[in-house]
């Protein structure tokens, strides 16, 4: 099994190294890892256009793979790994392991899922895989949760469909205490908004973007989304397909847009 690992929290990543190393734990894995230089979660789908990229010799303690720090983004270094970097193509992509939950919008925003977008667009099978919360994470258990996953599309192919990415999202809890795998759909994820507008020493004003998720006591997920699943401590695997048509609405929109000439 040939695979590349990325992320968007930037090579030197924790959860980078505990999948590159529980990946090359196991037999027969031949593994590439290419990552941004530096983080760069939120910058979504982005890709280097107008300046020349760099791949340069990464180490990661303990790895004995080819690790590849690039000066661009996510989907960059996923795309100049298949295109360039590695000698082959890999068999699957893996972006991961994030700090933090990518659930519903989230998906939208998140270089992880974008650099395994990445690998969906270019026809390899591809996982994004984000640990809830922020805050002394432990990536062991995701980390051998998903080597396993890995060994078990070795063994047997995902169903077919339209190109799709398997969105995984582990709760922070230990494994003992994981209630379930659910396959679940995107929920929706509220967020506060918060603008903090400033004064720089020079009299300028600035801002500062930040969020917070809002309390979910308040606004329970729904049953059968990513963020139910989080909540009820289960890992979460969505299937996401970068089809973003509205086919529902097509046909009912044409009278409309016919009105418009
Ligand atoms: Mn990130």
């Amino acid at each position: 099994m040939r695979v590349l690992l990325t992320n968007d929290d930037g090579v030197g990543a924790p959860g980078l190294a505990a999948l590159c190393l529980a990946l090359q734990a196991r037999p027969g894995m031949d593994v590439t890892v290419s990552a941004p230089e530096r983080e760069r979660s939120a910058i979504g789908h982005a890709i280097t256009l107008h300046k020349p990229l760099h791949a340069n010799p990464a180490e990661i303690a303990g790895a004995t793979c080819p690790i590849w720090s690039v000066s661009g983004t996510p989907a960059d270094s996923a795309k100049i790994a298949v295109l360039a970097l590695m000698p082959h193509r890999p068999d699957l992509v893996i972006s991961g392991i994030n700090r933090g939950a990518n659930v519903g919008a989230d998906v939208m925003y998140s270089g992880t899922v974008s650099a395994a977008l990445e690998g969906t667009l270019m026809g390899i099978p591809s996982l994004a895989v984000s640990l809830e919360g922020f805050e002394g994470l432990d990536y062991t258990d995701a980390s051998v949760f998903v080597a396993e996953m890995v060994e078990r599309l070795a063994a047997a192919p995902l169903p077919a469909g339209d190109p799709y990415l398997l969105n995984v999202n582990v709760p922070t809890r230990p494994r003992a205490e994981w209630a379930g795998v659910a396959v679940t759909r995107l929920g929706l994820r509220y967020y506060d908004d918060i603008i903090d507008k400033r004064q720089d020493p020079r009299g300028r004003t600035y801002y500062w973007l930040a969020g917070e998720v809002r309390d979910h006591s308040a606004h329970p997920a729904e049953a059968g989304t990513d963020i139910w699943a989080l909540a009820q401590g289960m890992v979460s695997i969505t299937p996401v397909r970068f089809a973003l048509t509205d086919e529902g609405v097509r046909a009912a929109l044409q009278p409309w847009a016919d009105r418009l000439v």
